[in-house]
């Protein structure tokens, strides 16, 4: 039988637990999921590549399934070169779908073969992002709960140094 594949696209900067819970699941769901930081989507990121895929390695390194990478360029190009069948993207809130529907469309338009798969979050991380994180970081508001341990020692660490 065919292996099974997916890409995880996103920022992650930094990775959450919300991001977490959405790998947890879709690991589950596949035989490979690649957890794979998007160059050009990121917007003036908090976190340089490296330290974003840094974080990513050791939060995601209990999973054997699990692998991590970075790419420039056209996720569906990303998704067909390393053979995978699938896109996954998480769902929040009614707020996520208009991007994510025009998103899939157009990536079920330059790649047909390849389906975008949406998990709902699980309702105690609905209203965690990357940038509302960074937020009540930047101020020195507790995290803890909404990010793993490491991410929020780098996010006090980044914060302490930006001062
Ligand atoms: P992007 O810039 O591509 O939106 P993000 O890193 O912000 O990258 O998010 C990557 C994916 O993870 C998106 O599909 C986003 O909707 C999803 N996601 C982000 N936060 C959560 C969360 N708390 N629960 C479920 N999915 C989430």
């Amino acid at each position: 039988m065919a292996v099974r594949i997916a890409v995880y696209p996103g920022s992650f900067d930094p990775i959450t637990n919300g991001h977490l819970d959405i790998v947890r699941r879709a690991a589950v769901l596949f035989d490979e999921v690649i957890v794979a930081v998007s160059l050009n989507a990121s917007k003036n990121p908090l976190f340089s590549l490296e330290e974003r895929l840094m974080l990513l390695d050791h939060v995601l390194s209990a999973f054997s399934n699990v692998r991590i990478d970075s790419y420039d360029g056209l996720t569906v190009r990303y998704a067909e070169t390393h053979g995978a069948q699938a896109i996954i993207r998480g769902l929040r809130a009614v707020s996520d779908f208009e991007f994510e529907f025009t998103m899939a469309l157009t990536n079920k338009k330059l790649a047909p073969a390849i389906e975008t798969v949406f998990l709902m979050t699980e309702v105690q991380y609905s209203f965690i992002s990357s940038s509302t994180i960074k937020e009540v970081a930047r101020y020195g508001g507790c995290v803890k709960g909404m990010v793993p341990p490491s991410v929020e020692d780098m996010l006090s660490i980044k914060y302490r140094s930006l001062k």
